[in-house]
């Protein structure tokens, strides 16, 4: 039989894999998605929204507004239920967004479509099996698919990463919780309500008439799925009452496990989102890095299907990538552990509180929260290199463009601020383009402050500076052609 071929395939249209695709198809990356689930509906709501970093990263597609227009504007980062207010940050974005996953995921859908990226809907990845030149990936209905590269994007229990034997390393839970949409005939205790091992709540639903529950279990439960009983169990052991909970819509568990793949990639097979790590929702933090992971592996796996870049250039996703994960694996971990409602951690929480009152660890916690503060090792020189590229407002020689509109078709550009001269990318005109600009104001990072004004930045696609200009074009060669390729015979 012969088989469908496609550059890329990605398992799982969940909010990584539809971010993924979404950048491969800017790129003219024949992508594929296979999707367990018939639609994009979601059961339950799941993340609750968007922090800065990531609203930044859809600004630089172009596509932030969609997501703005439907959700609330606010300050949404924390650490352990302590809010940090980042309206201070030099940022465009100085904000988070509450809009629900079971929101984002059509929206993001809506954006792959319109990229025209086959969906293979209804159908599992069942097993994949790799050579030197691609991967064999099989569906459920028997088929096969052809890819050269093939991207785990399939949640926490990913068969990618089991089939492609990768450690999934971390702590096993301490807690499970309840998370549950359902009726009520009684009226319920609304509010958060912590108790010894952690926080409870009864919220409402946007319908107004439903109620959102969350509810840690008195004895830490794994796997199965959770039954009615077990709901009522725990809403009894907290409330005392079940409030006559009925016709439940939703009802699923999570734990505060925290595990992280032992590597991002196995030769072909790449994992990304939830498939790579997975921990406890304390400060709403898996969609958004699982969304920044799909951003930083787009345009490299473009480059290197494309033929523009080695293969090598994959070997860069996993050093960026897994110390991000790493460290909100161990943020989580703190937070889940501050939570615990005893007297001494409560005393802690406070002190926490109190500390974060302050601006210094104030703006340190929430640019972690936000995800401003990334920072991936480029080398020594200047504080920009490796750090996202602020969103300024240049003055071009055709009018007024802000920075992220440069980034809108995913290409990597030469960002020129100094007198215009030689910086030669000739070799490289084929993939970077070359803005001459003027910048006046004030060039500030988030929690770093005002910097030195560059007089030129190499831009990746992802939007992190790869290469940072002194008046003199040293180094330019060589970055260029780290992230984008050998130059091009004249
Ligand atoms: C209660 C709760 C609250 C949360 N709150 C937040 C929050 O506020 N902020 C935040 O950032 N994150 C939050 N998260 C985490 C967030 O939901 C996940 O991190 C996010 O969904 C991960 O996206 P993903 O695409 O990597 O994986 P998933 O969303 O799990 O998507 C994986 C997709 O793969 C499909 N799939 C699985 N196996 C296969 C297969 N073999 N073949 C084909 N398809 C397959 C699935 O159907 C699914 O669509 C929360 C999670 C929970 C449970």
């Amino acid at each position: 039989m012969t088989k469908t071929k496609h550059a890329v395939v990605i398992a799982g249209g969940g909010p990584t894999g539809l971010m993924l695709a979404g950048e491969l198809a800017l790129l003219r990356v024949d992508v594929a998605i296979v999707e367990r689930r018939e639609s994009q509906v979601l059961a339950g709501t799941r993340a609750g929204g968007l922090h800065s970093r990531t609203i930044e990263v859809l600004d630089q597609r172009g596509i932030a507004e969609r997501f703005l227009s439907q959700g609330q504007v606010m300050q949404v980062a924390g650490f352990a239920m302590i809010r940090l207010d980042i309206s201070d940050f030099p940022t465009r974005h100085n904000y988070g967004l509450a809009l629900t996953q079971n929101h984002i995921e059509p929206i993001l859908a809506a954006w792959v479509s319109e990229l025209k990226v086959p969906i293979y809907r209804g159908l599992d990845v069942t097993g994949f099996a790799q050579d030197d030149t691609g991967v064999d990936v099989e569906l459920s209905d028997g088929r096969s698919l052809r890819a050269k590269y093939l991207v785990g994007c399939d949640g926490g229990r990913s068969l990618i990463r089991k089939k492609a034997g990768i450690d999934f390393l971390g702590w096993d839970p301490s807690l499970s919780y309840l998370i549950a949409e359902a009726e009520m005939t009684e009226e319920p205790a609304w509010g958060i309500r912590p108790d010894e091992r952690g926080v409870n709540g009864l919220a409402k639903l946007e319908d107004g008439k439903r109620v959102r529950v969350l509810l840690n279990e008195p004895h830490v439960k794994q796997g199965g799925e959770p039954t009615l009983d077990d709901l009522r169990e725990a809403l009894i052991a907290l409330y005392g009452t079940d409030f006559g909970v009925h016709n439940v819509t939703y009802l699923s568990r999570f734990t505060d496990a925290a595990r992280q793949a032992a590597s991002y990639r196995e030769r072909r097979v790449l994992l990304a989102g939830d498939a790579a790590h997975v921990h406890s929702p304390a400060g709403g933090q898996g969609l958004n890095i699982g969304v920044q992971d799909a951003v930083n592996l787009g345009w490299k796996l473009a480059q290197v299907v494309s033929g523009t870049s080695p293969e090598n250039l994959l070997d860069t996703y996993q050093p960026e990538r897994h110390p991000i994960g790493a460290r909100v694996l161990k943020l989580t971990l703190a937070q889940t552990a501050l939570m615990r409602g005893d007297e001494r951690t409560k005393a802690l929480h406070e002190n926490m509180s109190e500390l974060l009152t302050m601006d210094e660890p104030r703006k340190r916690y929430a640019a972690m929260m936000s995800g401003l503060d990334i920072h991936y090792d480029l080398g020594e020189g200047h504080p920009l290199l490796g750090r996202r590229m602020p969103d300024l407002d240049l003055v071009t020689e055709s009018g007024p463009r802000r920075v992220f509109t440069l980034l809108h078709d995913a290409r990597p550009a030469l960002l020129k601020l100094g007198e215009p001269g030689a910086l030669d990318i000739a070799p490289w005109a084929d993939r970077v383009k070359r803005i001459d600009a003027r910048y006046a104001g004030v060039w500030e990072l988030p929690v770093l402050g005002a910097v030195a004004a560059p007089t030129a930045v190499l831009i990746r696609p992802d939007g992190h500076v790869a290469w940072v200009g002194d008046g003199t074009d040293q180094g330019l060669r060589d970055a260029l052609t780290t992230w984008f390729g050998p130059p091009t015979a004249p």
